[in-house]
């Protein structure tokens, strides 16, 4: 299933059509979000049982975020081999978990203000937490998602960087997390950690891995972070960027008014991200 965020009412997407969810189900889901994803095993079992003919066309520009007010948006830094040799930093042994903040979230074709002349570009697989818990095992993790969806986790290396680290105000400026164009369901991947990701810009290919190349699978990521905070339904957890950002480019790049990025996932889909420039210049 690909559940989507329609004009702010949850949709199934079937084709090139979507489905309202409150319609679909006869009223015993309403169109909001986080009260699915807080029923999300009632809501899956009577999924099956929905009608989904009728649709309407899916119309791009009405995709809103697929989680729009998640409670913890958690997000991991050098979680691809590949990144962490480009940034000729070691390893870590455990995830280097932070957070962006949850008003940073917009949707999938979403136009973002620049905060200054170092915004830099990550494609990410992004994971929406379906049924939350403590101390899940790694076995289990997977049912604890109600999906996964694209993620762009714009960063300004700048404010990332000032005094010592401060990841999670330098990657939550308005619009700094692109999630969509919907999250599709673990049943429909063949194999949801094996999943191809990349981004371009301006139609230029700067990223391209697969999630196989995870230092910290989606697993291991769900199990860490459990053991130390509950996770709850809606929550996020943006997985870590492969090798291809504009800060270890040589020369670096960063991101100019008028870019265009578009972030996919194999077997999600792809989101765009339209760059403007700050409101004061
Ligand atoms: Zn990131």
């Amino acid at each position: 299933m690909k559940l989507a965020n329609v004009a702010g009412r949850a949709a199934i997407v079937v084709g090139e059509t979507v489905v309202d969810v409150e319609a679909a189900s006869g009223g015993a889901f309403g169109p909001n979000l986080p009260e699915i994803f807080a029923r999300w095993e009632q809501f899956v079992a009577a999924a099956r049982e929905f009608d989904t003919s009728g649709g309407r066309p899916l119309s791009p520009s009405d995709l809103e975020c697929p989680s729009p007010s998640p409670r913890q948006v958690f997000a991991v830094g050098l979680n691809y081999r590949s990144h962490a040799t480009e940034t000729g930093m070691a390893v870590p042994e455990v995830p280097a978990v932070f957070t962006k903040f949850p008003t940073s979230l917009t949707g999938p074709e979403a136009t973002v203000s620049l905060s200054s002349t170092t915004v830099d570009w990550e494609v990410e697989l992004v994971v929406v937490i379906g049924i939350g818990g403590r101390n899940i095992q790694e076995s289990e993790a997977w049912n604890h998602a109600a999906g996964v969806a694209v993620g762009q986790d714009l960063s300004d290396r700048t404010v990332q960087f000032a005094a010592g680290a401060q990841f999670s105000l330098g990657k939550s400026y308005a619009g700094y997390g692109s999630v969509g164009p919907w999250l599709v369901t673990i049943d429909e991947l063949d194999d949801p950690d094996d999943l191809g990701l990349g981004c371009s810009i301006n139609g230029e290919l700067v990223q391209q891995d697969r999630t196989t190349g995870l230092v910290f699978s989606v697993p291991q990521l769900i199990a860490e972070v459990s053991g130390i905070v509950e996770l709850l339904p809606g929550d996020l957890i943006f997985t870590g960027t492969p090798a291809g950002v504009g800060m270890t480019a040589s020369p670096q790049r960063y991101l100019v008014n008028g870019d265009v990025i578009e972030s996919w996932v194999e077997g999600i889909g792809t989101i765009r991200t339209h760059l403007a420039a700050f409101p004061s210049e």
